[in-house]
């Protein structure tokens, strides 16, 4: 048995049983397990007098305001068949800006006279809840007095059931609101964002003549990357357990090149921790459709179908928290950070987006008639438009401390938002932006792209992978979504540029039917302009190479490198001006927005720098300085014997010289990080341009003696171990 705990770790991990099952489907099967925590469509007709019933059913389908008066009885038949499913409390669960969930559980037990108890929920309490929560961020926005928070009941998303081994809780999704008014919280703004786009989407179908939608959702299919990792491992680095990412670790001999993990067989435990957590969350009814391996080792991806924007988000947040509860039941860690291991891919978030209406439509599928595919064209020119125009607040949307390690490094999308369309999309909005060209000198009555839109596959068989922004065959992918974050925030932004270029498109194509009536000549009339305006945008080569970042800065699309560029957008006056004519965000929001961005980034980087010093002195350097004195002391007896080897006091010297090189970078790792500027703008370009290099530098002289030093005395988990061995 070995003395070094790693090797103690790897030891019980090998001597691990395999995993015994909890999940059975031949006793129940999946259809009876969907759902069967949601307070469904299906419930609630089941259980709802139908008038309540109708009335509720027009608010989550048609987005009308919630009828206060049957709140009560919504709320009785929500408490019973929470109790029936075992529950005692229910919670408000809201999405502040810390970019996780949040709940306060109540019970149901109201004690009575005689000194029985009743369980009771009104509803009052379904509606709204004063959890005041004040310590959450808000920007500013809490610092008065009276701005105290309250949750508000979210109907269009449909309350679960959450269990424990000991008891159950009635979760209400809500949103997250001052007394003021403003939004504390992630949900508000991407309804808002859904509501603007609706508004323009059913426009636009107006004037294609379609008088039956009555609402445009967005829809999200959100893929999720993570890692997970043996528990041992994870406890045994400080750095994981305090930053999600490792500070440290040496190049290990193998990474991905093998490109043998990707797609393959998955591990015993790790398909058993998939199984579990999947059937949790279809409990809660998340459709959760897809599993495998990815790229690099120890990462996998899971991925729902895809939903309106809100459900989705609702059920984003759940994924990522039943990754962590269900590995955690079989000695693994997930890890959600973007960036867990230096040299090893990534993890993000693919964003599938599209737009629906109401009856099923989806707007971004190419269609079989000409009319339909000029209805196509048009929704997806005015995406396209909105991702060229908007490109900064696409990226900006995205922005944090964990995906600059990503965005922009060679293996995730860059900073640089480009759409990637598909060779045969591309051809047809050349044809569309040439014909317009021709129609214009001849004026004869050319037939433009439009009407010979050929039949798109729906898979376009070539995908580039490099792109951050593709089209998917019925479906935009937003690549650039990190891992760790909500979805929350990138589709409340991507909602809202859309709905200004259809509100753009719409007043446009208004204009030109006063003068032609006839649909086809007016779309013929603004189709290529579109198509001129947004053509630097569209990009099909590979996004890596420093080509395309020469040539995307020649088109004066926006590079925002890292967070801190990213989020000086926030409060500038296009965003401002964007934001507050959709009422999407006020600019008070926005500035609290940024305000929490900048705070945020500056504390990631504290704990890390942190983090790394605290590693460094009093785990890597005690370790560095045994191994110095096993040396020394080795080259000290076989001169007792009379042997003096010159290599020998060589590997000594590099030994000292090496410790001496870590101690120093730790010393001005101290010094960087104790000194900080005034001001949070200028706090957080001193974390990114002093604090992080100097981070750099630490590192790489404690790398450098992983390598060197006695694999025994090496108290961190190396990455050869953490990647490879469960
Ligand atoms: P991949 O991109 O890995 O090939 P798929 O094409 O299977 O994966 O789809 C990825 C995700 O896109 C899934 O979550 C799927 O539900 C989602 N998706 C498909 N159609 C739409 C749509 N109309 N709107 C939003 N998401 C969609
Ligand atoms: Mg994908």
């Amino acid at each position: 048995m070995s003395e070094n705990t790693r090797q103690q770790m790897i030891q019980t991990i090998a001597g691990m049983n395999t995993v015994t099952g909890t999940v059975d489907y031949t006793s129940r099967a999946v259809k009876e397990v969907y759902g069967e925590h949601v307070f469904s469509e299906r419930v609630q007709r089941e259980r709802l007098p139908k008038t309540v019933f109708k009335t509720l059913q027009k608010t989550v389908k048609a987005g009308t305001e919630l009828d206060p008066t049957i709140a009560d009885a919504v709320a009785v038949a929500m408490k019973d068949w929470a109790i029936e499913h075992g529950a005692t409390h229910f919670c408000h669960w809201f999405q502040p800006m810390t970019g996780t969930t949040a709940e306060k559980h109540d019970s149901f037990i109201t004690p009575t006279n005689e000194g029985g108890a009743l369980a009771e929920f009104s509803g009052k309490e379904l509606v709204r809840g004063e959890p005041d929560a004040s310590s959450f961020p808000s920007g500013g926005l809490r610092a008065t007095f009276e701005a105290r928070g309250y949750t508000a009941w979210d109907p269009s998303s449909p309350a679960f059931i959450l269990d424990n081994p000991n008891g159950a809780t009635l979760v209400i999704p809500t949103m997250f609101i001052s007394w003021t008014g403003d939004a504390l919280d992630k949900k508000t703004p991407l309804l808002r964002s859904m509501q603007a786009l609706s508004t323009q989407a059913i426009r636009l179908l107006r004037i294609f003549g379609n008088t039956t939608a009555k609402r445009v959702y967005t829809t999200v299919g959100a893929e999720q990357e993570y890692f997970l990792i043996d528990k041992h491992f994870y406890f045994a680095r400080p750095d994981l357990v305090n930053t999600g990412r490792t500070l440290f670790g040496a190049k290990p001999p193998k990474g991905q090149e093998l490109e043998d993990q990707y797609f393959g067989a998955i591990a015993d435990r790790v398909l058993a921790i998939m199984a579990e957590m999947e059937y949790e969350l279809l409990r809660l009814g998340v459709p959760i459709k897809t599993r495998h391996n990815e790229v690099a080792p120890a990462q996998y991806e899971i991925a729902p179908l895809f939903e309106t924007s809100n459900l989705a988000t609702d059920h984003q947040m759940l994924v990522m928290e039943m990754l962590r509860k269900v590995a955690n039941r079989y000695g693994m860690t997930c890890l959600l950070h973007e960036k867990p291991f230096a040299g090893i891919n990534g993890s993000g978030k693919h964003n599938n987006w599209s737009m629906a209406t109401d009856e099923g439509e989806n707007l971004l599928n190419p269609g079989d008639t000409p009319h339909a595919n000029a209805q196509f064209l048009v929704f997806c020119a005015a995406a396209v438009r909105a991702v060229h125009k908007y490109g900064g607040l696409l990226r900006m949307s995205v922005a944090g401390a964990s995906n600059d390690h990503r965005l922009g490094a060679n293996e995730a999308p860059p900073a640089i938002i480009s759409v990637f369309l598909g060779e045969q999309l591309t051809d047809v909005f050349s044809q569309v932006e040439k014909g317009a060209a021709k129609s214009s000198k001849k004026g004869g009555d050319i037939k433009v792209g439009v009407n010979m839109l050929p039949k798109l596959p729906r898979d376009a068989g070539d995908r580039n992978r490099t792109s951050p922004f593709a089209f998917t065959g019925n479906k935009f992918e937003f690549r650039a979504v990190g891992s760790s974050q909500s979805v929350a925030g990138p589709n409340t932004v991507l909602n809202t540029i859309v709905a200004e270029s259809l509100d753009y498109v719409c007043g446009k194509l208004e204009k030109a039917l006063k003068t032609t009536k006839d649909l086809a000549k007016a779309i013929q009339q603004v189709l290529p302009g579109l198509v001129k305006e947004f053509k630097p945008v569209l990009f099909e080569g590979d996004n890596y190479t420093p080509e395309w970042h020469a040539e995307a800065e020649r088109r004066g699309l926006p590079n925002l490198r890292n967070t801190v560029d990213a989020v000086a957008l926030v409060t500038g006056k296009e965003s401002v001006s964007l934001f507050t004519k959709y009422h999407v965000y006020s600019a008070r929001e926005l500035h609290s927005r940024q305000e929490i961005l900048l705070e945020r980034y500056i504390k990631d980087i504290n704990i890390e720098a942190q983090t790394a010093s605290q590693m460094a002195h009093t785990m890597i350097l005690p370790a560095c300085l045994k191994y110095q004195a096993k040396v020394a002391e080795a080259i000290q007896a076989a001169s007792a014997c009379g042997i003096e080897d010159a290599t020998q006091a060589a590997l000594l010297q590099e030994v000292v010289e090496a410790v001496s090189a870590l101690r120093t970078a730790a010393l001005a790792l101290d010094d960087v990080a104790g000194k900080a500027p005034h001001g949070a703008m200028a706090h957080a370009k001193y974390q990114r341009d002093a604090v992080l290099p100097a981070m750099a530098d630490l590192r790489k002289a404690a790398d450098e003696l992983e390598l060197l030093v006695a694999d025994e005395y090496w108290p961190l988990p190396k990455y050869r171990e953490m990647l490879f061995i469960r």
